[in-house]
């Protein structure tokens, strides 16, 4: 196979000047932009689908099938109640867990918050004078996928367009039916009789629970119409696709890519702490092979 290799890094500082940075010998570009900028980055690059990379004019350095591939997001899909009172419990909790893997996790938004940025179907004021409880459910492990195009083949100032696909695929419904049932459960509790308003119903913002006889169409249209997200976004660079075992671009020297962009799945509720752990992870498997390199055990390496 012929190799091509990363010679450096290319970039204007906060005034503007241009830099460049040229590789050392036996060391390395690392890339750790996030799953939006590390695709982005190697598309301009020139490593990406080589007939999609000639369409927009951008030298192909080496043909890349898979990157801004397999684009992924964890819908966000549950209910908001609007609370009678201010409660200053603005912390996160899991508030129940479905047999299939999702969490679902409640949160309170304090009085006079614009919500649009959490739940944006509310409209684009929305503004309460009391608490607003929300609680959702993240899909674990979503099936579907979309991709990353450039915007600009030029300035890496412009954001790309990210497509998710949220909920294409059955099973991303299914679990979100999980989630339904288990919201349905949780709403019924004796806690939750004093959220009531005068003690009737939830004074639900946006949409209500689809009834408890509902079919998967109806399931379907809930789940889409009240999706957001906890911005737990990867894909783009996956292994075996994009990058080897160790995160080294597959057929490029001295170029890794350590960030989510090269997850399969986000785990649990808080995916940063898994990227912490990757990078540490990373960061012992290169001073490993720099002992290998230099001819001294890793153990007094480091
Ligand atoms: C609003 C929000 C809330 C979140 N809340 C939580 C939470 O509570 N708990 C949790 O665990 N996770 C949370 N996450 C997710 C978490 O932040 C990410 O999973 C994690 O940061 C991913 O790490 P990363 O290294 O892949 O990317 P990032 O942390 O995004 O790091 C990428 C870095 O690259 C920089 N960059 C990108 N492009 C370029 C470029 N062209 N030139 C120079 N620099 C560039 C970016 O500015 C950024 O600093 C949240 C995310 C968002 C957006």
């Amino acid at each position: 196979m012929v190799f091509s290799t990363a010679l450096g890094v290319a970039y204007h500082d906060s005034n503007g000047k241009y830099h460049e940075v040229h590789v050392r010998t036996n060391g390395e570009v690392i890339l750790s932009a996030g799953a939006i900028g590390s695709p982005q980055l190697l598309l301009l690059s020139g490593l990406g689908p080589s007939s999609y990379l000639s369409s927009l004019n951008i030298h192909v350095v080496r043909d890349h099938p898979f990157i801004g591939q397999y684009m992924a997001d964890n819908p966000r899909t549950g209910v908001n109640i609007l609370l009678r009172d201010s409660i200053t419990d603005l912390g996160l909790r899991v508030v129940g867990i479905t047999e299939s893997g999702p969490y679902i996790e409640s949160f309170t938004v304090a009085p006079n918050t614009p919500l649009t940025s959490i739940i944006p179907f509310v409209g684009s004021v929305a503004l309460f004078n009391s608490s607003v409880q929300i609680i959702g459910g993240k899909i674990t492990r979503p099936k579907s996928t979309g991709s990353l195009h450039l915007l600009s083949a030029s300035n890496v100032t412009v954001s790309p367009s990210v497509r998710f696909n949220y909920y294409n695929h059955t099973e991303d419904v299914n679990e979100c039916w999980n989630v339904v049932e288990v919201i349905r459960k949780l709403l019924a509790t004796p806690t939750m009789e004093e959220y009531k308003f005068g003690g009737q119903n939830f004074e639900f913002l946006g949409l209500p629970l689809p009834e408890e006889s509902s079919d998967y169409e109806t399931i379907a249209s809930f789940c889409r119409d009240t999706l957001s997200t906890f911005w737990h976004i990867h894909g783009g660079c996956l292994p075996n696709k994009v990058v080897d075992s160790i995160l080294k671009v597959i057929g490029v020297d001295s170029l890794r890519v350590v960030d989510a962009s090269t997850f399969f799945n986000s785990p649990g509720t808080n995916p940063q702490a898994t990227t912490m752990m990757l990078g540490r992870y990373i960061g012992m498997k290169m001073l490993e092979e720099r002992a290998a390199n230099q001819g001294y055990p890793f153990l007094e390496y480091i």
